[in-house]
């Protein structure tokens, strides 16, 4: 009897434990994760930068609207200073004190205003880029999202095969040789069960096995094991 339903048990075995540490260790489901911080991070900042730009935007009307005001104030004081109304000369020279100090005034806020356009049109353009930046993210995490849905959704798919055909093998095995089989199973770690090949040599150890090892698993509907490692020898049915 060839115990060959063992070493495909054994197969089975082994792929259930693999699928199991890639569905704990998801490389995929890992970095979904840490790119998603990321885009949380990003979203952040682009909230603030939102904030910045729009600060900056209410203080540039402020700004402009003060200008517009010293404009007017300058052109009356103008008025008054060269209209020929007023004679008395310390009066003359108080409103030509006054006249330049808002000059002055007019020249330094026209600065200022310069200066944040300046500071708003850069921080529009760095605004808009990441703006791109976010939705492009936001598609590539729906992209991972569904890629991470559909791996699962397959390693689960494989995993209930997988029980189908180990319930199959395990029914029509007796209790006995299945301990036996689940005790060598964990003592040589998930290859307790080895072939021998079809050079005489145990698939297990590498050994070459000896001329009545190979008839008694050619013969005999006994278990046979490797002389050198003790694994459980199974062989291809030749006829
Ligand atoms: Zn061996």
């Amino acid at each position: 009897m060839s115990y060959i339903f063992l070493w495909e048990l054994q197969e089975i075995d082994r792929r259930v434990e693999s699928l199991e540490k890639e569905s704990k260790s998801f490389p995929l489901l890992k970095s979904f994760q840490q790119q998603k911080k990321d885009w949380e991070q990003l979203a952040q900042n682009f909230v603030q930068e939102k904030e910045f730009l729009d600060k900056t935007k209410k203080s540039l009307r402020r700004k402009e609207m003060k200008l517009q005001s010293l404009f007017a104030e300058i052109e009356s004081l103008r008025e008054e200073l060269y209209g020929g109304k007023i004679v008395n000369v310390k009066e003359l020279s108080q409103m030509e004190k006054k006249l330049k100090i808002k000059e002055q005034e007019k020249i330094e806020l026209e600065d200022e205003i310069l200066k944040e356009m300046d500071v708003l049109e850069q921080k529009e353009a760095a605004y808009q880029k990441m703006s791109q930046e976010l939705k492009l993210r936001e598609k590539e995490l729906a992209e991972m999202k569904k890629n991470i849905r559909q791996k699962f959704a397959e390693i689960k798919r494989e995993q209930e095969e997988l029980e189908n055909k180990r319930a199959m093998i395990v029914a029509n095995l007796d209790e006995r040789l299945l301990r036996k089989y689940n005790e060598i199973y964990r003592k040589f770690n998930g290859k307790g069960v080895a072939r021998a090949t079809d050079s005489g040599i145990c698939s297990g150890c590498r050994i070459a096995l000896s001329a009545r090892i190979t008839e008694k698993l050619r013969s005999s509907s006994q278990e046979v094991r490797c002389e050198s490692c003790g694994r459980l020898l199974v062989i291809k049915e030749t006829n």
